[in-house]
């Protein structure tokens, strides 16, 4: 055989060995995996999506390292949960990244809180004086499936502008999705009917939506301010209330550390849940996979389970 139509024949074989999927119409970044989740529900197969924040980071802290700012040059597409959540790492990755799509002011940059019925909004303008206060309202939305909903089709609405040859799909897409999450709803609710009413203590206040979505009742925080670690007097007060009050749980991301939670827990009593936040996800879990793991857990600590 003539050596060089060997080689071409052995290149082509090579070249469908190595087929790779064609490019993604679009490449989306999002800023936490619970919303790169919901960009893959409604983008599908017609985008590549990657979170800067890893699994196991607080959002509200996340190193801003090159490799983000790497990431964020190619994207077509930003996702920020917005609300200032990401207000102390994102705008150093956006300015690094040499990329006008993605900025504030960018066709590609999309806050989602805009979506979102805000909760927690402060009645008067606040700075961060006073710790992490979230001074646009509270940014922990995508705990309540009902906001991962309204998000997905805000999402969607961009997609279709930004790559209108796929609209039909990304519609698909969303409708799939709402009908697959109206549907889990349903079953979510009954099995935690009841926390309707219980009095719950928590860390941050990421429980906002979700105590809002459930019925249960957090009264105190671990955090004598958000963003602001526990003291010891705060704990006291806080373990006085919960046995006053008898706190059916007390909930915390698993991002932060849990010596006190653990111990305030113990003296209640009162069971300790661990909450994945929205960073902590396994590899292609999708959005409906992770709150069906929050309400397991919550299903759990309601049980007198802790995690
Ligand atoms: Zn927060």
């Amino acid at each position: 055989m003539n050596p060089l139509r060997s080689l071409a024949a052995l290149s082509a074989a090579l070249c469908v060995l190595l087929s790779l999927p064609a490019r993604a119409d679009l490449r989306v970044v999002a800023t936490l995996p619970d919303l790169a989740a919901l960009a893959k529900a409604v983008g599908g197969d017609h985008v590549q999506v990657t979170a800067l924040a890893l699994s196991t980071q607080d959002p509200h802290f996340v190193d801003a390292k090159p490799n983000l700012a790497l990431e964020l040059n190619r994207a077509d597409m930003l996702l920020a949960i917005g609300l200032e959540l990401e207000v102390g790492w994102l705008p150093t990755l956006q300015n690094g990244a040499r990329n006008p799509r993605i900025l504030i002011n960018g066709a590609g940059y999309l806050d989602v809180s805009q979506f979102v019925q805000k909760l927690e909004v402060p009645a008067v303008p606040m700075d961060r004086s006073n710790g992490d206060v979230h001074p646009g309202g509270n940014p922990h939305f995508l705990y309540d499936p009902r906001a991962g909903l309204a998000v997905a089709k805000g999402i969607a609405e961009r997609m279709i502008t930004l790559d209108a040859k796929n609209a039909d799909a990304y519609r698909a897409n969303l409708a799939r999705f709402t009908d697959e999450m109206q549907k889990a709803m349903g079953g979510w609710q009954k099995r935690l009917e009841g926390l309707k009413g219980q009095p719950v203590i928590a860390y941050h206040r990421t429980t906002a939506y979700l105590s809002n979505w459930l019925g249960f009742e957090v009264f105190a925080y671990l955090e004598p301010k958000p963003g602001i670690p526990p003291t010891p007097a705060h704990v006291v007060e806080v373990l006085a209330q919960g046995r006053q009050r008898k706190a059916r749980l007390l909930l915390q991301e698993e991002y932060y550390p849990s010596t006190t939670s653990k111990l305030v827990s113990q003296k209640i009593p009162t069971p300790l849940v661990l909450m994945p936040g929205g960073t902590n996800f396994r590899a292609g879990e999708t959005y409906l996979q992770h709150i069906e793991d929050v309400v397991k857990r919550l299903e759990k600590g309601l049980q007198g389970k802790g995690t």
